[in-house]
């Protein structure tokens, strides 16, 4: 048996600095990305190395978002973008990442293989380093709760991170699918992050004619046609759809400045309405607090790879 206790637990930062090389989705160009160490409070902060000055900065928070049509993009005052965050976002999520510099020459993300995963791969590579100051935890009070037709999002009070998904599609072979993860002990990482975007074949030639997903392609999606998954290697996970909802909905829960407890559900939710789930939260004051009690040790948020890490002193009443 597992007794549970109270702890503080601390920030984490990259060890080491990690680059990548992928094309953007919308834009189809090539992106040069690189992740560095960043000081404690920071957060995710992306810098455009193709811009200069303050106005290459932005914060990728949620009152920074500013589209969410086709994939979460946020941006500064000066009007400077980053498009396609969400992916790498949940990864930093899973990982327990909390701060770090992400420098880009470019407007777009790599959108690497549609997932997760080869985000939490650089991650793993470039290895975790504690921080000293206390990690803050944005704590669930009450339940709030934002709809749109036949959509919600909800987060309600509960004693751990667990995300839960629903979605219902009139294509056969998406159908209804459901999916509930308690993140911690490497859940991200085993269960969640090698799940792949998708799109239907109509949809991605409809795009490419509108300028958009110039970069969309068999190698960074799920393709269906009709009731057919084109990629050769077909699924990685059988409910692979709604596994992919769930990463998307963790990355854009991310963008709340700080690891959430309490319990998250989505019901054919996507990013608009999982943003404006966070701001109806972080605008009722009486929903949330902020505390230093982590639910679990930094260890069991991240991914299985990171050793066990001393613990704080528990928190002694
Ligand atoms: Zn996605």
């Amino acid at each position: 048996m597992e007794i549970q206790v109270d702890m503080i637990t601390y920030q984490k930062t990259l060890r080491n600095s990690i680059s990548c090389t992928g094309v953007g989705v919308h834009s189809g160009k090539v992106v040069n990305m690189s992740l560095k160490p960043a000081e404690p409070n920071s957060g995710v902060l992306f810098r455009r190395t193709d811009v200069e000055g303050d106005a290459a900065n932005i914060p990728a928070r949620y009152d920074t978002v500013s589209d969410l049509v086709m994939c979460t993009t946020i941006e500064n005052e000066h009007g400077v973008k980053v498009a396609t965050i969400e992916h790498l976002l949940a990864a930093l999520s899973g990982s327990g990442v909390d701060n770090v510099l992400i420098e880009l020459d470019g407007p777009e993300v790599p959108v690497m293989d549609g997932s997760s995963a080869p985000f939490v791969f650089l991650i793993e590579c470039a290895d975790l380093v504690e921080q000293a100051a206390p990690r803050q935890y944005i704590k669930i009070l009450k339940e709030v709760s934002v709809s749109e037709g036949q959509a919600t999002a909800t987060l309600s009070p509960g004693d751990h991170m667990t995300v839960s998904f629903e979605i219902d599609f009139e294509n056969k072979r998406i159908g209804r699918q459901s999916c509930q993860f308690n993140l911690r002990n490497g859940t991200f990482k085993n269960e969640i992050s090698r799940a792949r975007t998708f799109g239907f074949l109509s949809e991605l030639e409809q795009l490419k004619s509108m300028g958009l997903a110039k970069g969309g392609s068999l190698d960074n999606a799920i393709v269906l046609s009709g009731e057919d998954v084109l990629n050769e290697e077909g699924l990685r996970y059988q409910d692979e759809f709604v596994r992919h909802k769930a990463l998307d909905a963790i990355g854009d829960l991310y963008l709340a400045g700080a690891p959430i407890i309490g319990q998250f559900q989505g019901v054919r939710s996507g990013h608009a309405l999982n943003n404006k789930l966070l701001h109806a939260l972080l605008a009722d004051e009486d929903a949330w607090c902020l505390t230093t009690e982590a639910p679990y040790r930094t260890s069991q948020v991240g991914g299985a790879y990171w050793p066990e890490q001393k613990a704080a002193a528990p928190i002694t009443a």
